[in-house]
């Protein structure tokens, strides 16, 4: 079907909560996707900060095919090998001893606020059950997960929204000293904010969550669904900050596409659960692990990938802070590896619109800002292909 077919074919048939480009996607292959047509993009959205190692890389595609060839899906009755052997991977590389397996980011994070509410209550009791997030923050659209969000635009026609989830500016060291109390759970925390743009933490914020949440008895959840798997040139971005979590929550780069969240935890906190109070269907199946097992191992074994990544963050972030010099629309640029967003005095959506048309795909995350989220393996001259045309389409709309 062409373009065309597609979006009639989504207007009659999909419910409408997407605003959609109009472009079609047929196939992928590393930093490149192809549309209906035939048209090849640059893609530094990579399927919302997901596709870490590109489009279908061999490695995935081939643990896929294997997988799906033995064994695609036996609920968590039973014992599957993809399963142990990624948790056991992720616990080998993180501060963490246990995981919950889910199919999402807002799942994961769901995981994450039960795992703390049970464990302050089977510590302190039924008063202990706040979870205590940042404004401009993205958690997820379950009901618990959109109201710890600090954005009114996703909670708005969901009230009553459930209790106990207040908020406090990011990088407010002083809001949050004052909000965690005897009441508080969990301090839930993204180390670089992206779905509210990109805005990275200060190290003596994610010390003062730490610090403050030790001494008041709460515990603290590092929310990395878009920070984690190598996005910021760490496997983990706690580990650029030396401040460690009691809870860590995954997603996006995870799986490399296939739908596979994760919850973390040290074996303290992950005692409280116990048989019966969570669960997932399909969450944590082998054909999921299988994929996110080979993304690790790609990770893991082709350590210049989290180098790579660290030094072409740099050098985008050089490239848009020059471009910053020259065009004083550029009012911020900032990031950590290759999460990266700028803000601009013109309306971003236009600029995602002229860049798309140019062959290049990103994503505004409010009227000001664009982001950039390429896949890791991004080489130094699409990186400057994508500056050179941002600068063009910016003095084109001037
Ligand atoms: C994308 C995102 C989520 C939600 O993940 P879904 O898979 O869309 O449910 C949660 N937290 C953060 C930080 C995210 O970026």
């Amino acid at each position: 079907m062409l373009t065309e077919e597609l979006m009639q074919g989504a207007q009659k048939y999909l419910m409408d909560t997407y605003t959609r480009y109009p472009l079609a996607l047929a196939r992928g292959q590393g930093t490149r996707v192809y549309d209906v047509e035939g048209r090849e993009y640059l893609d530094f959205l990579a399927g919302v900060a997901v596709n870490v190692l590109g489009h279908c890389h061999p490695k995935v595609t081939q643990a896929l095919q294997q997988q799906a060839l033995r064994l695609v899906h036996t609920s968590n009755l039973f014992y599957t090998e993809p399963q142990v052997k990624l948790a056991r991977t992720l616990a080998d590389h993180s501060f963490a001893d246990k995981v919950f397996f889910s199919n999402s980011g807002a799942e994961a994070n769901e995981a994450a606020i039960k795992l703390a509410r049970r464990w302050a209550h089977t510590k302190d009791g039924a008063g202990r059950f706040e979870i205590v997030s940042m404004l401009n923050s993205f958690h997820g659209r379950t009901l618990a997960t959109l109201t710890a969000t600090g954005q009114e635009k996703v909670q708005q026609g969901f009230e009553p929204l459930p209790e106990g989830f207040p908020h406090v500016p990011f990088n407010d060291v002083d809001a949050l000293a004052s909000a965690v109390s005897a009441k508080t759970a969990a301090v839930l925390v993204e180390p670089v904010q992206g779905e509210g743009g990109v805005r990275v933490a200060t190290p003596a914020f994610l010390q003062a969550c730490r610090d403050i949440t030790k001494e008041r008895g709460a515990l603290l959840i590092f929310d990395e669904v878009q920070t984690g798997i190598g996005r910021t040139g760490r496997l983990f971005a706690y580990e650029h900050f030396g401040v460690i979590p009691d809870i860590m929550t995954l997603a996006k780069g995870l799986g490399c596409g296939m739908p596979i969240g994760a919850c973390l935890a040290t074996d303290e906190v992950a005692t409280v659960f116990t048989p019966g109070s969570h669960g997932s269907t399909l969450g944590g199946n082998p054909l999921a692990c299988a994929a996110a097992l080979a993304v690790l191992e790609v990770i893991l074994e082709d350590m210049d990938i989290l180098g790579h990544c660290t030094e072409m963050g740099e050098y985008f972030m050089k490239g848009l802070k020059d471009l910053q010099g020259r065009c004083p629309v550029i009012t911020d640029v900032q990031g950590l590896g290759l999460m990266i967003g700028i803000e601009v005095t013109m309306d971003a959506r236009e600029l995602v619109h002229d860049l798309r048309k140019r062959g290049i795909l990103i994503n505004a995350t409010s009227e000001r800002k664009l982001r950039f989220v390429p896949p890791l393996i991004v080489t130094h001259a699409e990186i400057d292909r994508v500056v050179t045309t941002l600068g063009d389409v910016i003095e084109a709309r001037r």
